[in-house]
């Protein structure tokens, strides 16, 4: 039995096939530049990685291109497309509504275009995705996991922000959180490795990427993350700020005479490890950089740690201590720094405290949910 994951980006899709079981990949892949004449497909299986170039105006044609590619013989794995048990979306956001995985039927689909409004970016590819997929895999049920969802245990002092209540009522203007089933796949496998119950267990997740967020994990559940009503709160990232001053926001925008747009792909694109360095979003450029006597390098690595140290510490505080914290994705799991920093800078108040590099698998988890609802739901 097979799980095709799908995860829709503003241009591009995501593809992976497993086999439900140990969840192990059979075929994975990449469509980008869709709806352009630079549309291609990687496509990865046992036999290697192969590029191909094909005309993709949109979404149901990129992802019946995909559903070739499964069932080639040259490039997939299976059969035909009777051999799929399931497809699994991510979806980013699920507002206060989704507070774990669905299978997708008309109202979910219509509940996730209307959160569109709360990730003007991320949710209306991921209907696009789910409308294609419905119509290339009309027999085949779909769910839909969510990058919210997890930190819907967040308590209200956690998620509220101290603005006028009267827009969290009218607009649903309050903390959300992101990564969550990144943040959710290391707690479980933290757990393991810890041999505890998940639910016994403190733990601090730090999900460190080109998008970086942390979690304060307590007996399983979220109690609180970085990231807030967008992705833009919290640690320093890639290219996105982090938190600040929300005051400079207005400052900013009469100084240089910025629109709201302007102003927000400022936040969101130009700022974090680039706007600091000058020179990469990339944590590998700047390791070389700074190595090299780049000053500007260096701090951008110096404020990203400092960062990190804070809300960690925020987070011992939030659960009055922790039993792990956990590093993931590109930069947790690659730069030893991290964590030899973390180690030493933060000594006395981790007092012996593992810090653990787990490498992160959403994609597992999203398998792992659709095969268990469906299943259950006896859909198949
Ligand atoms: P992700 O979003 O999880 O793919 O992570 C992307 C980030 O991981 C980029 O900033 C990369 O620079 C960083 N990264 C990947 N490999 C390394 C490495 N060996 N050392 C430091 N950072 C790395």
């Amino acid at each position: 039995m097979n799980i095709l994951i799908i995860n829709c980006g503003s241009s591009s899709i995501k593809y992976r096939l497993v086999r439900a079981g140990r969840f192990q990949s059979l075929v994975s892949g990449i469509v980008e530049n869709i709806g352009t004449d630079k549309a291609r497909i990687i496509n990865e299986h046992k036999g290697g990685k192969r590029q191909y170039r094909a005309s993709l105006p949109d979404y149901e044609s990129a992802i019946q291109k995909i559903s070739e590619l499964l069932s080639d013989p040259e490039a997939g794995a299976i059969k035909d497309k009777s051999e799929i048990f399931a497809v699994g979306h991510r979806v980013v956001h699920g507002g206060e509504e989704f507070k774990s995985a669905v299978i997708i039927d008309k109202y979910v689909l219509s509940r996730i275009s209307f959160y569109s409004r709360l990730a003007p970016l991320h949710n209306p590819p991921a209907v696009n995705g789910i409308k294609a997929a419905m119509k290339i895999f009309p027999d085949i049920p779909q769910a839909a996991v969510f990058d919210t969802a997890f930190h819907q245990t967040m308590p209200s002092e956690a998620y509220v922000y101290a603005l006028p209540y009267d827009y969290y009522r009218r607009y649903g203007i309050r903390r959300y959180g992101f990564h969550g089933t990144s943040h959710r796949y290391v707690a479980n496998t933290a757990a393991a490795r810890l041999k505890k119950p998940l639910t016994r267990l403190k733990l601090i997740t730090c999900h460190l990427g080109n998008g970086c967020s942390i979690t304060a994990v307590r007996n399983g559940i979220s109690v609180d993350t970085s990231m807030g009503f967008t992705p833009l709160e919290g640690l320093v990232m890639g290219t996105r700020c982090g938190d600040l001053d929300p005051a400079l926001v207005g400052y900013i925008m009469e100084k240089e005479k910025l629109s709201i747009e302007q102003i927000s792909q400022i936040l969101n694109s130009k700022s974090g490890l680039l706007g600091i360095s000058g020179i990469s979003n990339d944590m590998r450029d700047l390791i070389t950089a700074a190595e090299e006597g780049e000053e500007r390098a260096r701090l951008a690595i110096d404020i990203f740690i400092y960062r990190v140290k804070k809300y960690i510490g925020a987070y011992l505080a939030v659960m009055d201590g922790a039993d792990a914290v956990v590093l993931t994705a590109g930069i947790g799991e690659n730069f030893p720094q991290m964590r030899t920093r973390l180690k030493r800078e933060l000594k006395n108040l981790l007092q012996g405290t593992p810090v653990m590099t787990i490498a992160t698998n959403e994609e597992k988890l999203i398998a792992q949910d659709t095969f268990e609802l469906v299943r259950v739901a006896g859909k198949r």
